[in-house]
C-alpha cells in the first residue's frame, strides 16, 4: 500500500500517537496514561521523523487528547463501522481546519502537507493526521486501520501487507496468541 510516502508517514504517525498517548492494554499488560506526555510524543513522533524536534508537555497533552480522537477512528473501522469512522474523521478535518499547503524541506522535492489554521504543532498534526486517515478512508484500504485482537492489548495498527489479512499489533502479540493456542492444543 502506497497513497503516497507523506500520506503513509501521517497514518504512521497517527498510529504511533494512539499507541503511545491512549490509556488502555499493551501486549496483555494495562498501559496507563504516560506521566510526562511531552516526552511519550516527542519518541512517537520520532519513529517516524527522527529529527523532529522535542514536544513539550503542554503540546504532548494536545497530542494526547488528538489522539483520543483518532483511536475512535481505529476502533469504528475495527467494528466494521466505516459510516462511524468516516463521521469522524468528516468532524476532526473540519474542526481541526486541513487545508492544503505545498512544501519542499530537507532536500525533499515539493509535496503535500495539511495544516491547521492556528499554527500550533498539535493543530497541525490534527489536520495532518486527520487528512491522513481521511485518504485512507476514501480509497479501496479503507478496512486496513485495526485494533490489535490479541487477548488484553487494545493498541492499534495499519495494515500495509498484500493481501491485508494483519490482525494484530506487533510480533509480540501474534506470538503471545500463536503460544496460547499451541498450549490449548497440547491440553486438549
Ligand atoms: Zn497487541
Amino acid at each position: 500500500m502506497d497513497f503516497n510516502s507523506h500520506t503513509d508517514a501521517v497514518v504512521r504517525v497517527a498510529v504511533a500517537l494512539v499507541n503511545a498517548l491512549t490509556p488502555g492494554e499493551q501486549r496483555g499488560r494495562a498501559f496507563p496514561e504516560p506521566a510526562d506526555l511531552g516526552a511519550a510524543a516527542t519518541a512517537a513522533l520520532r519513529t517516524v521523523y527522527p529529527s523532529f524536534r522535542e514536544v513539550s508537555a503542554a503540546e504532548g497533552a494536545e497530542l494526547a487528547e488528538v489522539a483520543r480522537r483518532l483511536r475512535a477512528v481505529f476502533t469504528a473501522v475495527a467494528g466494521d463501522d466505516i459510516d462511524g469512522a468516516a463521521e469522524l474523521v468528516n468532524a476532526l478535518l473540519a474542526e481541526t481546519g486541513a487545508r492544503p499547503h505545498l512544501e519542499r524541506h530537507d532536500g525533499e522535492p515539493w509535496h503535500l502537507h495539511f495544516h491547521g489554521p492556528g499554527g500550533t504543532m498539535a493543530g497541525d498534526w490534527a489536520a495532518g493526521c486527520a487528512t491522513g486517515l481521511a485518504v485512507v478512508l476514501g480509497s479501496e484500504f479503507h478496512d486496513r486501520l485495526g485494533v490489535c485482537t490479541a487477548p488484553h492489548c487494545d493498541r492499534v495498527y495499519v495494515d500495509v501487507s498484500r493481501n491485508g489479512t494483519r490482525r494484530f499489533c506487533s510480533t509480540a502479540c501474534q506470538n503471545r496468541v500463536k503460544t496460547a493456542a499451541f498450549r490449548a492444543r497440547a491440553k486438549g
